[in-house]
């Protein structure tokens, strides 16, 4: 128990650092349980596994807040957030931090830190046990974890402790959220953008919003009105399934809006200025990426008759080109099933977007590998039920395939979409556009087994950061996965390969069951199963199948059948 604990640490203080193992165990504290998992070998090592483990009816959050899965994940956001700002004000005063809690963004996430099982609420996190030199500081460590942690605990377990007010309003905004997106679907709305939004963030290297923003007001004749579980309403822009065309100069905040869309496949919190920008969850952002890797994709929708007729129905590369990697993008994006491509003409291969009509004319269709976007997005919304939103500002060529067209103009959306679709029919400013063109085959892979047959060390998944995931000592290069936001995703990513080519590929299965079936365990066992520590995964959090995909993808190791 906790006076235990609390002798057994002094009883430590001043031995070496590698006695500190002895806390391998549980203790019974009044109203919890702590239990430390795993014990850092010293000083400088990752610092110490722990839990807390309390009665969800001594905690006393009431069960109408935890009675579905998205109020499960609400919660356990918020219990998260809680600690981690109360380990700030209780921590204050002492040198160097010592406890650790998996930090959240703007985004509200699935994760490991708080699991709410049927009768127990479980936090994990990490302690940095305190030392001098290498010697073990024990008065130090019973004072962190006999009176500043039960301190911790006490303000960030307990329903009475908490500000019950924000705790309700971040679960019925997550419901109103959940909402909206089902919504979406019935109308046939690719995103929503309600007026009043923040999109702006703060600055490049902050994801806070700008205070000073101008805020969003739809178009009117976009604009839908939607009443949510809450008892709120809310109004804002639909954007209709189909094309969606922004145009407008530059720095007039084009692609602030599409960013905002981007994001919309996430729950935001309260305040965020996001948090009523939805969109369809398997929305993927589609851009230029030289250099990736290519593992035999049909990209023949869009490239043929490359030099030296390499064979573009199975194409592979080390060194993919701008207008290669961008094709690819869209048919690995359709092959994990998206409903809507965003795109953005800054982070865009410019032959792989448009060809205007001087240069259809000089370079024949024959020569040209490329067959431009502009020529299948039509096809692939009509064939594939796949929309796109794009930002094009210097070229008129999506007018006529595109349904809808906006104009930013000072941070102001307008629909103009009658005006574009008359230039078009002006004398001397049409285009022949080959928009009967059918999108073409799709692709559907199978990765083999054998894509993975490192040993020993090296067969260990590791990260960096958000965008580095080690296989042994090879790199997986994440930074082409804008909608990727928070390390702890990547960190599930990397658990999730493991995971996928330990008990899931089987020369058989797509690349897209696979994920699938990875999603499925996750469901049924929840996140942690896929983790390969026992006991303590504390620092996960649920990334989208359309993110795991890319990951496969951008392994050079991947070997398709
Ligand atoms: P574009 O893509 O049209 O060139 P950006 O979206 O990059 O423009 O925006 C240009 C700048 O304007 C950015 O610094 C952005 O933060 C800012 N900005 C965008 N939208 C707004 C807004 N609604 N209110 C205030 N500033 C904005
Ligand atoms: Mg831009």
């Amino acid at each position: 128990n906790a006076e235990y604990l609390e002798r057994l640490l002094s009883s430590l203080d001043g031995q070496k650092y590698g006695a500190y193992k002895k806390l391998r165990n549980t203790y019974q504290f009044n109203q919890y349980r702590l239990a430390v998992d795993h014990v850092q070998v010293d000083p400088y090592a990752p610092p110490s596994k722990m839990r807390i483990i309390i009665k969800r009816t001594t905690s006393g959050i009431p069960d109408e807040l935890l009675d579905s899965k998205d109020k499960i994940t609400a919660v356990s956001d918020f219990l998260t957030r809680a600690f981690y700002s109360n380990i700030k004000t209780f921590n204050k005063n002492s040198k160097g931090k010592n406890i650790f809690i998996d930090r959240c963004g703007q985004e509200i996430l699935e994760r490991t830190s708080v699991m709410i099982n049927r009768d127990t609420i479980e936090l994990r996190f990490e302690v940095g046990l305190p030392a001098a030199g290498r010697k073990i500081r024990g008065k130090s460590a019973s004072q962190l974890l006999t009176q500043m942690l039960p301190k911790i605990v006490r303000e960030s377990l307990f329903y009475s402790r908490l500000d019950q007010g924000l705790l309700k309003e971040h679960v019925s905004l997550v419901l109103d959220q959940v909402h909206i997106r089902k919504e979406l679907k019935q109308r046939k709305l690719t995103a929503f953008v309600a007026n009043d939004a923040i999109l702006p963030r703060e600055s490049g290297v902050s994801d806070r919003p700008l205070k000073s923003a101008v805020r969003f007001i739809s178009p009117v004749n976009f604009e839908v009105h939607l009443t949510l579980p809450s008892g709120r309403t809310v109004s804002g822009m639909g954007i209709p399934e189909g094309i969606t065309l922004i145009v407008g100069g530059g720095y007039h905040g084009k692609s602030t809006l599409l960013q905002a869309l981007e994001r919309g496949v996430y729950n935001h919190i309260p305040g965020d200025g996001r948090e009523m920008v939805l969109t369809q969850d398997d929305a993927v952002k589609i851009r230029a990426e030289d250099g990736r890797n290519i593992e035999k994709v049909n990209i023949s929708p869009f490239i043929n008759n490359l030099p030296g007729k390499k064979d573009t129905h199975r194409f592979s590369t080390e060194n993919a080109s701008g207008s290669t990697s961008q094709s690819a993008n869209v048919i690995e994006a359709i092959e994990a099933g998206s409903s809507l491509l965003l795109i953005d003409e800054d982070t865009s291969a410019t032959n792989f977007m448009i060809r205007d009509i001087r240069m259809q004319k000089l370079i024949s269709s024959d020569k040209e590998p490329i067959t431009p976007f502009t020529h299948k997005v039509k096809a692939l919304y009509e064939e594939l039920n796949t929309s796109t939103i794009l930002i094009v500002g210097g070229s008129g060529d999506y007018f006529e395939a595109a349904d809808q067209i906006f104009m930013m103009d000072e941070y102001r959306l307008k629909d103009v979409t009658d005006a574009a679709k008359s230039i078009t029919q002006t004398e001397g400013f049409q285009r022949d556009i080959i928009s009967d063109l059918s999108f073409g085959p799709q692709s559907s892979r199978i990765p083999l087994k054998s894509s993975f047959s490192k040993t020993g060390k090296d067969s260990r998944f590791k990260t960096k950061g958000m965008h580095t995931i080690l296989y042994g000592r090879e790199a997986i290069d994440l930074s082409g996965l804008e909608q990727l936001v928070d390390s702890s995703q990547t960190s599930s990513i990397s658990a999730m390969i493991d995971y996928l080519q330990r008990e899931v590929l089987d020369n058989t299965m797509t690349l897209q069951e696979a994920v699938h079936q990875v999603y499925r365990h996750i469901e049924e066992n929840g996140l942690d199963a896929v983790s390969p520590y026992s006991g303590h995964p504390g620092n996960l959090a649920l990334p989208r199948k359309q993110e795991l995909f890319a990951a496969l993808n951008r392994y050079r190791g991947l070997k398709i059948k």
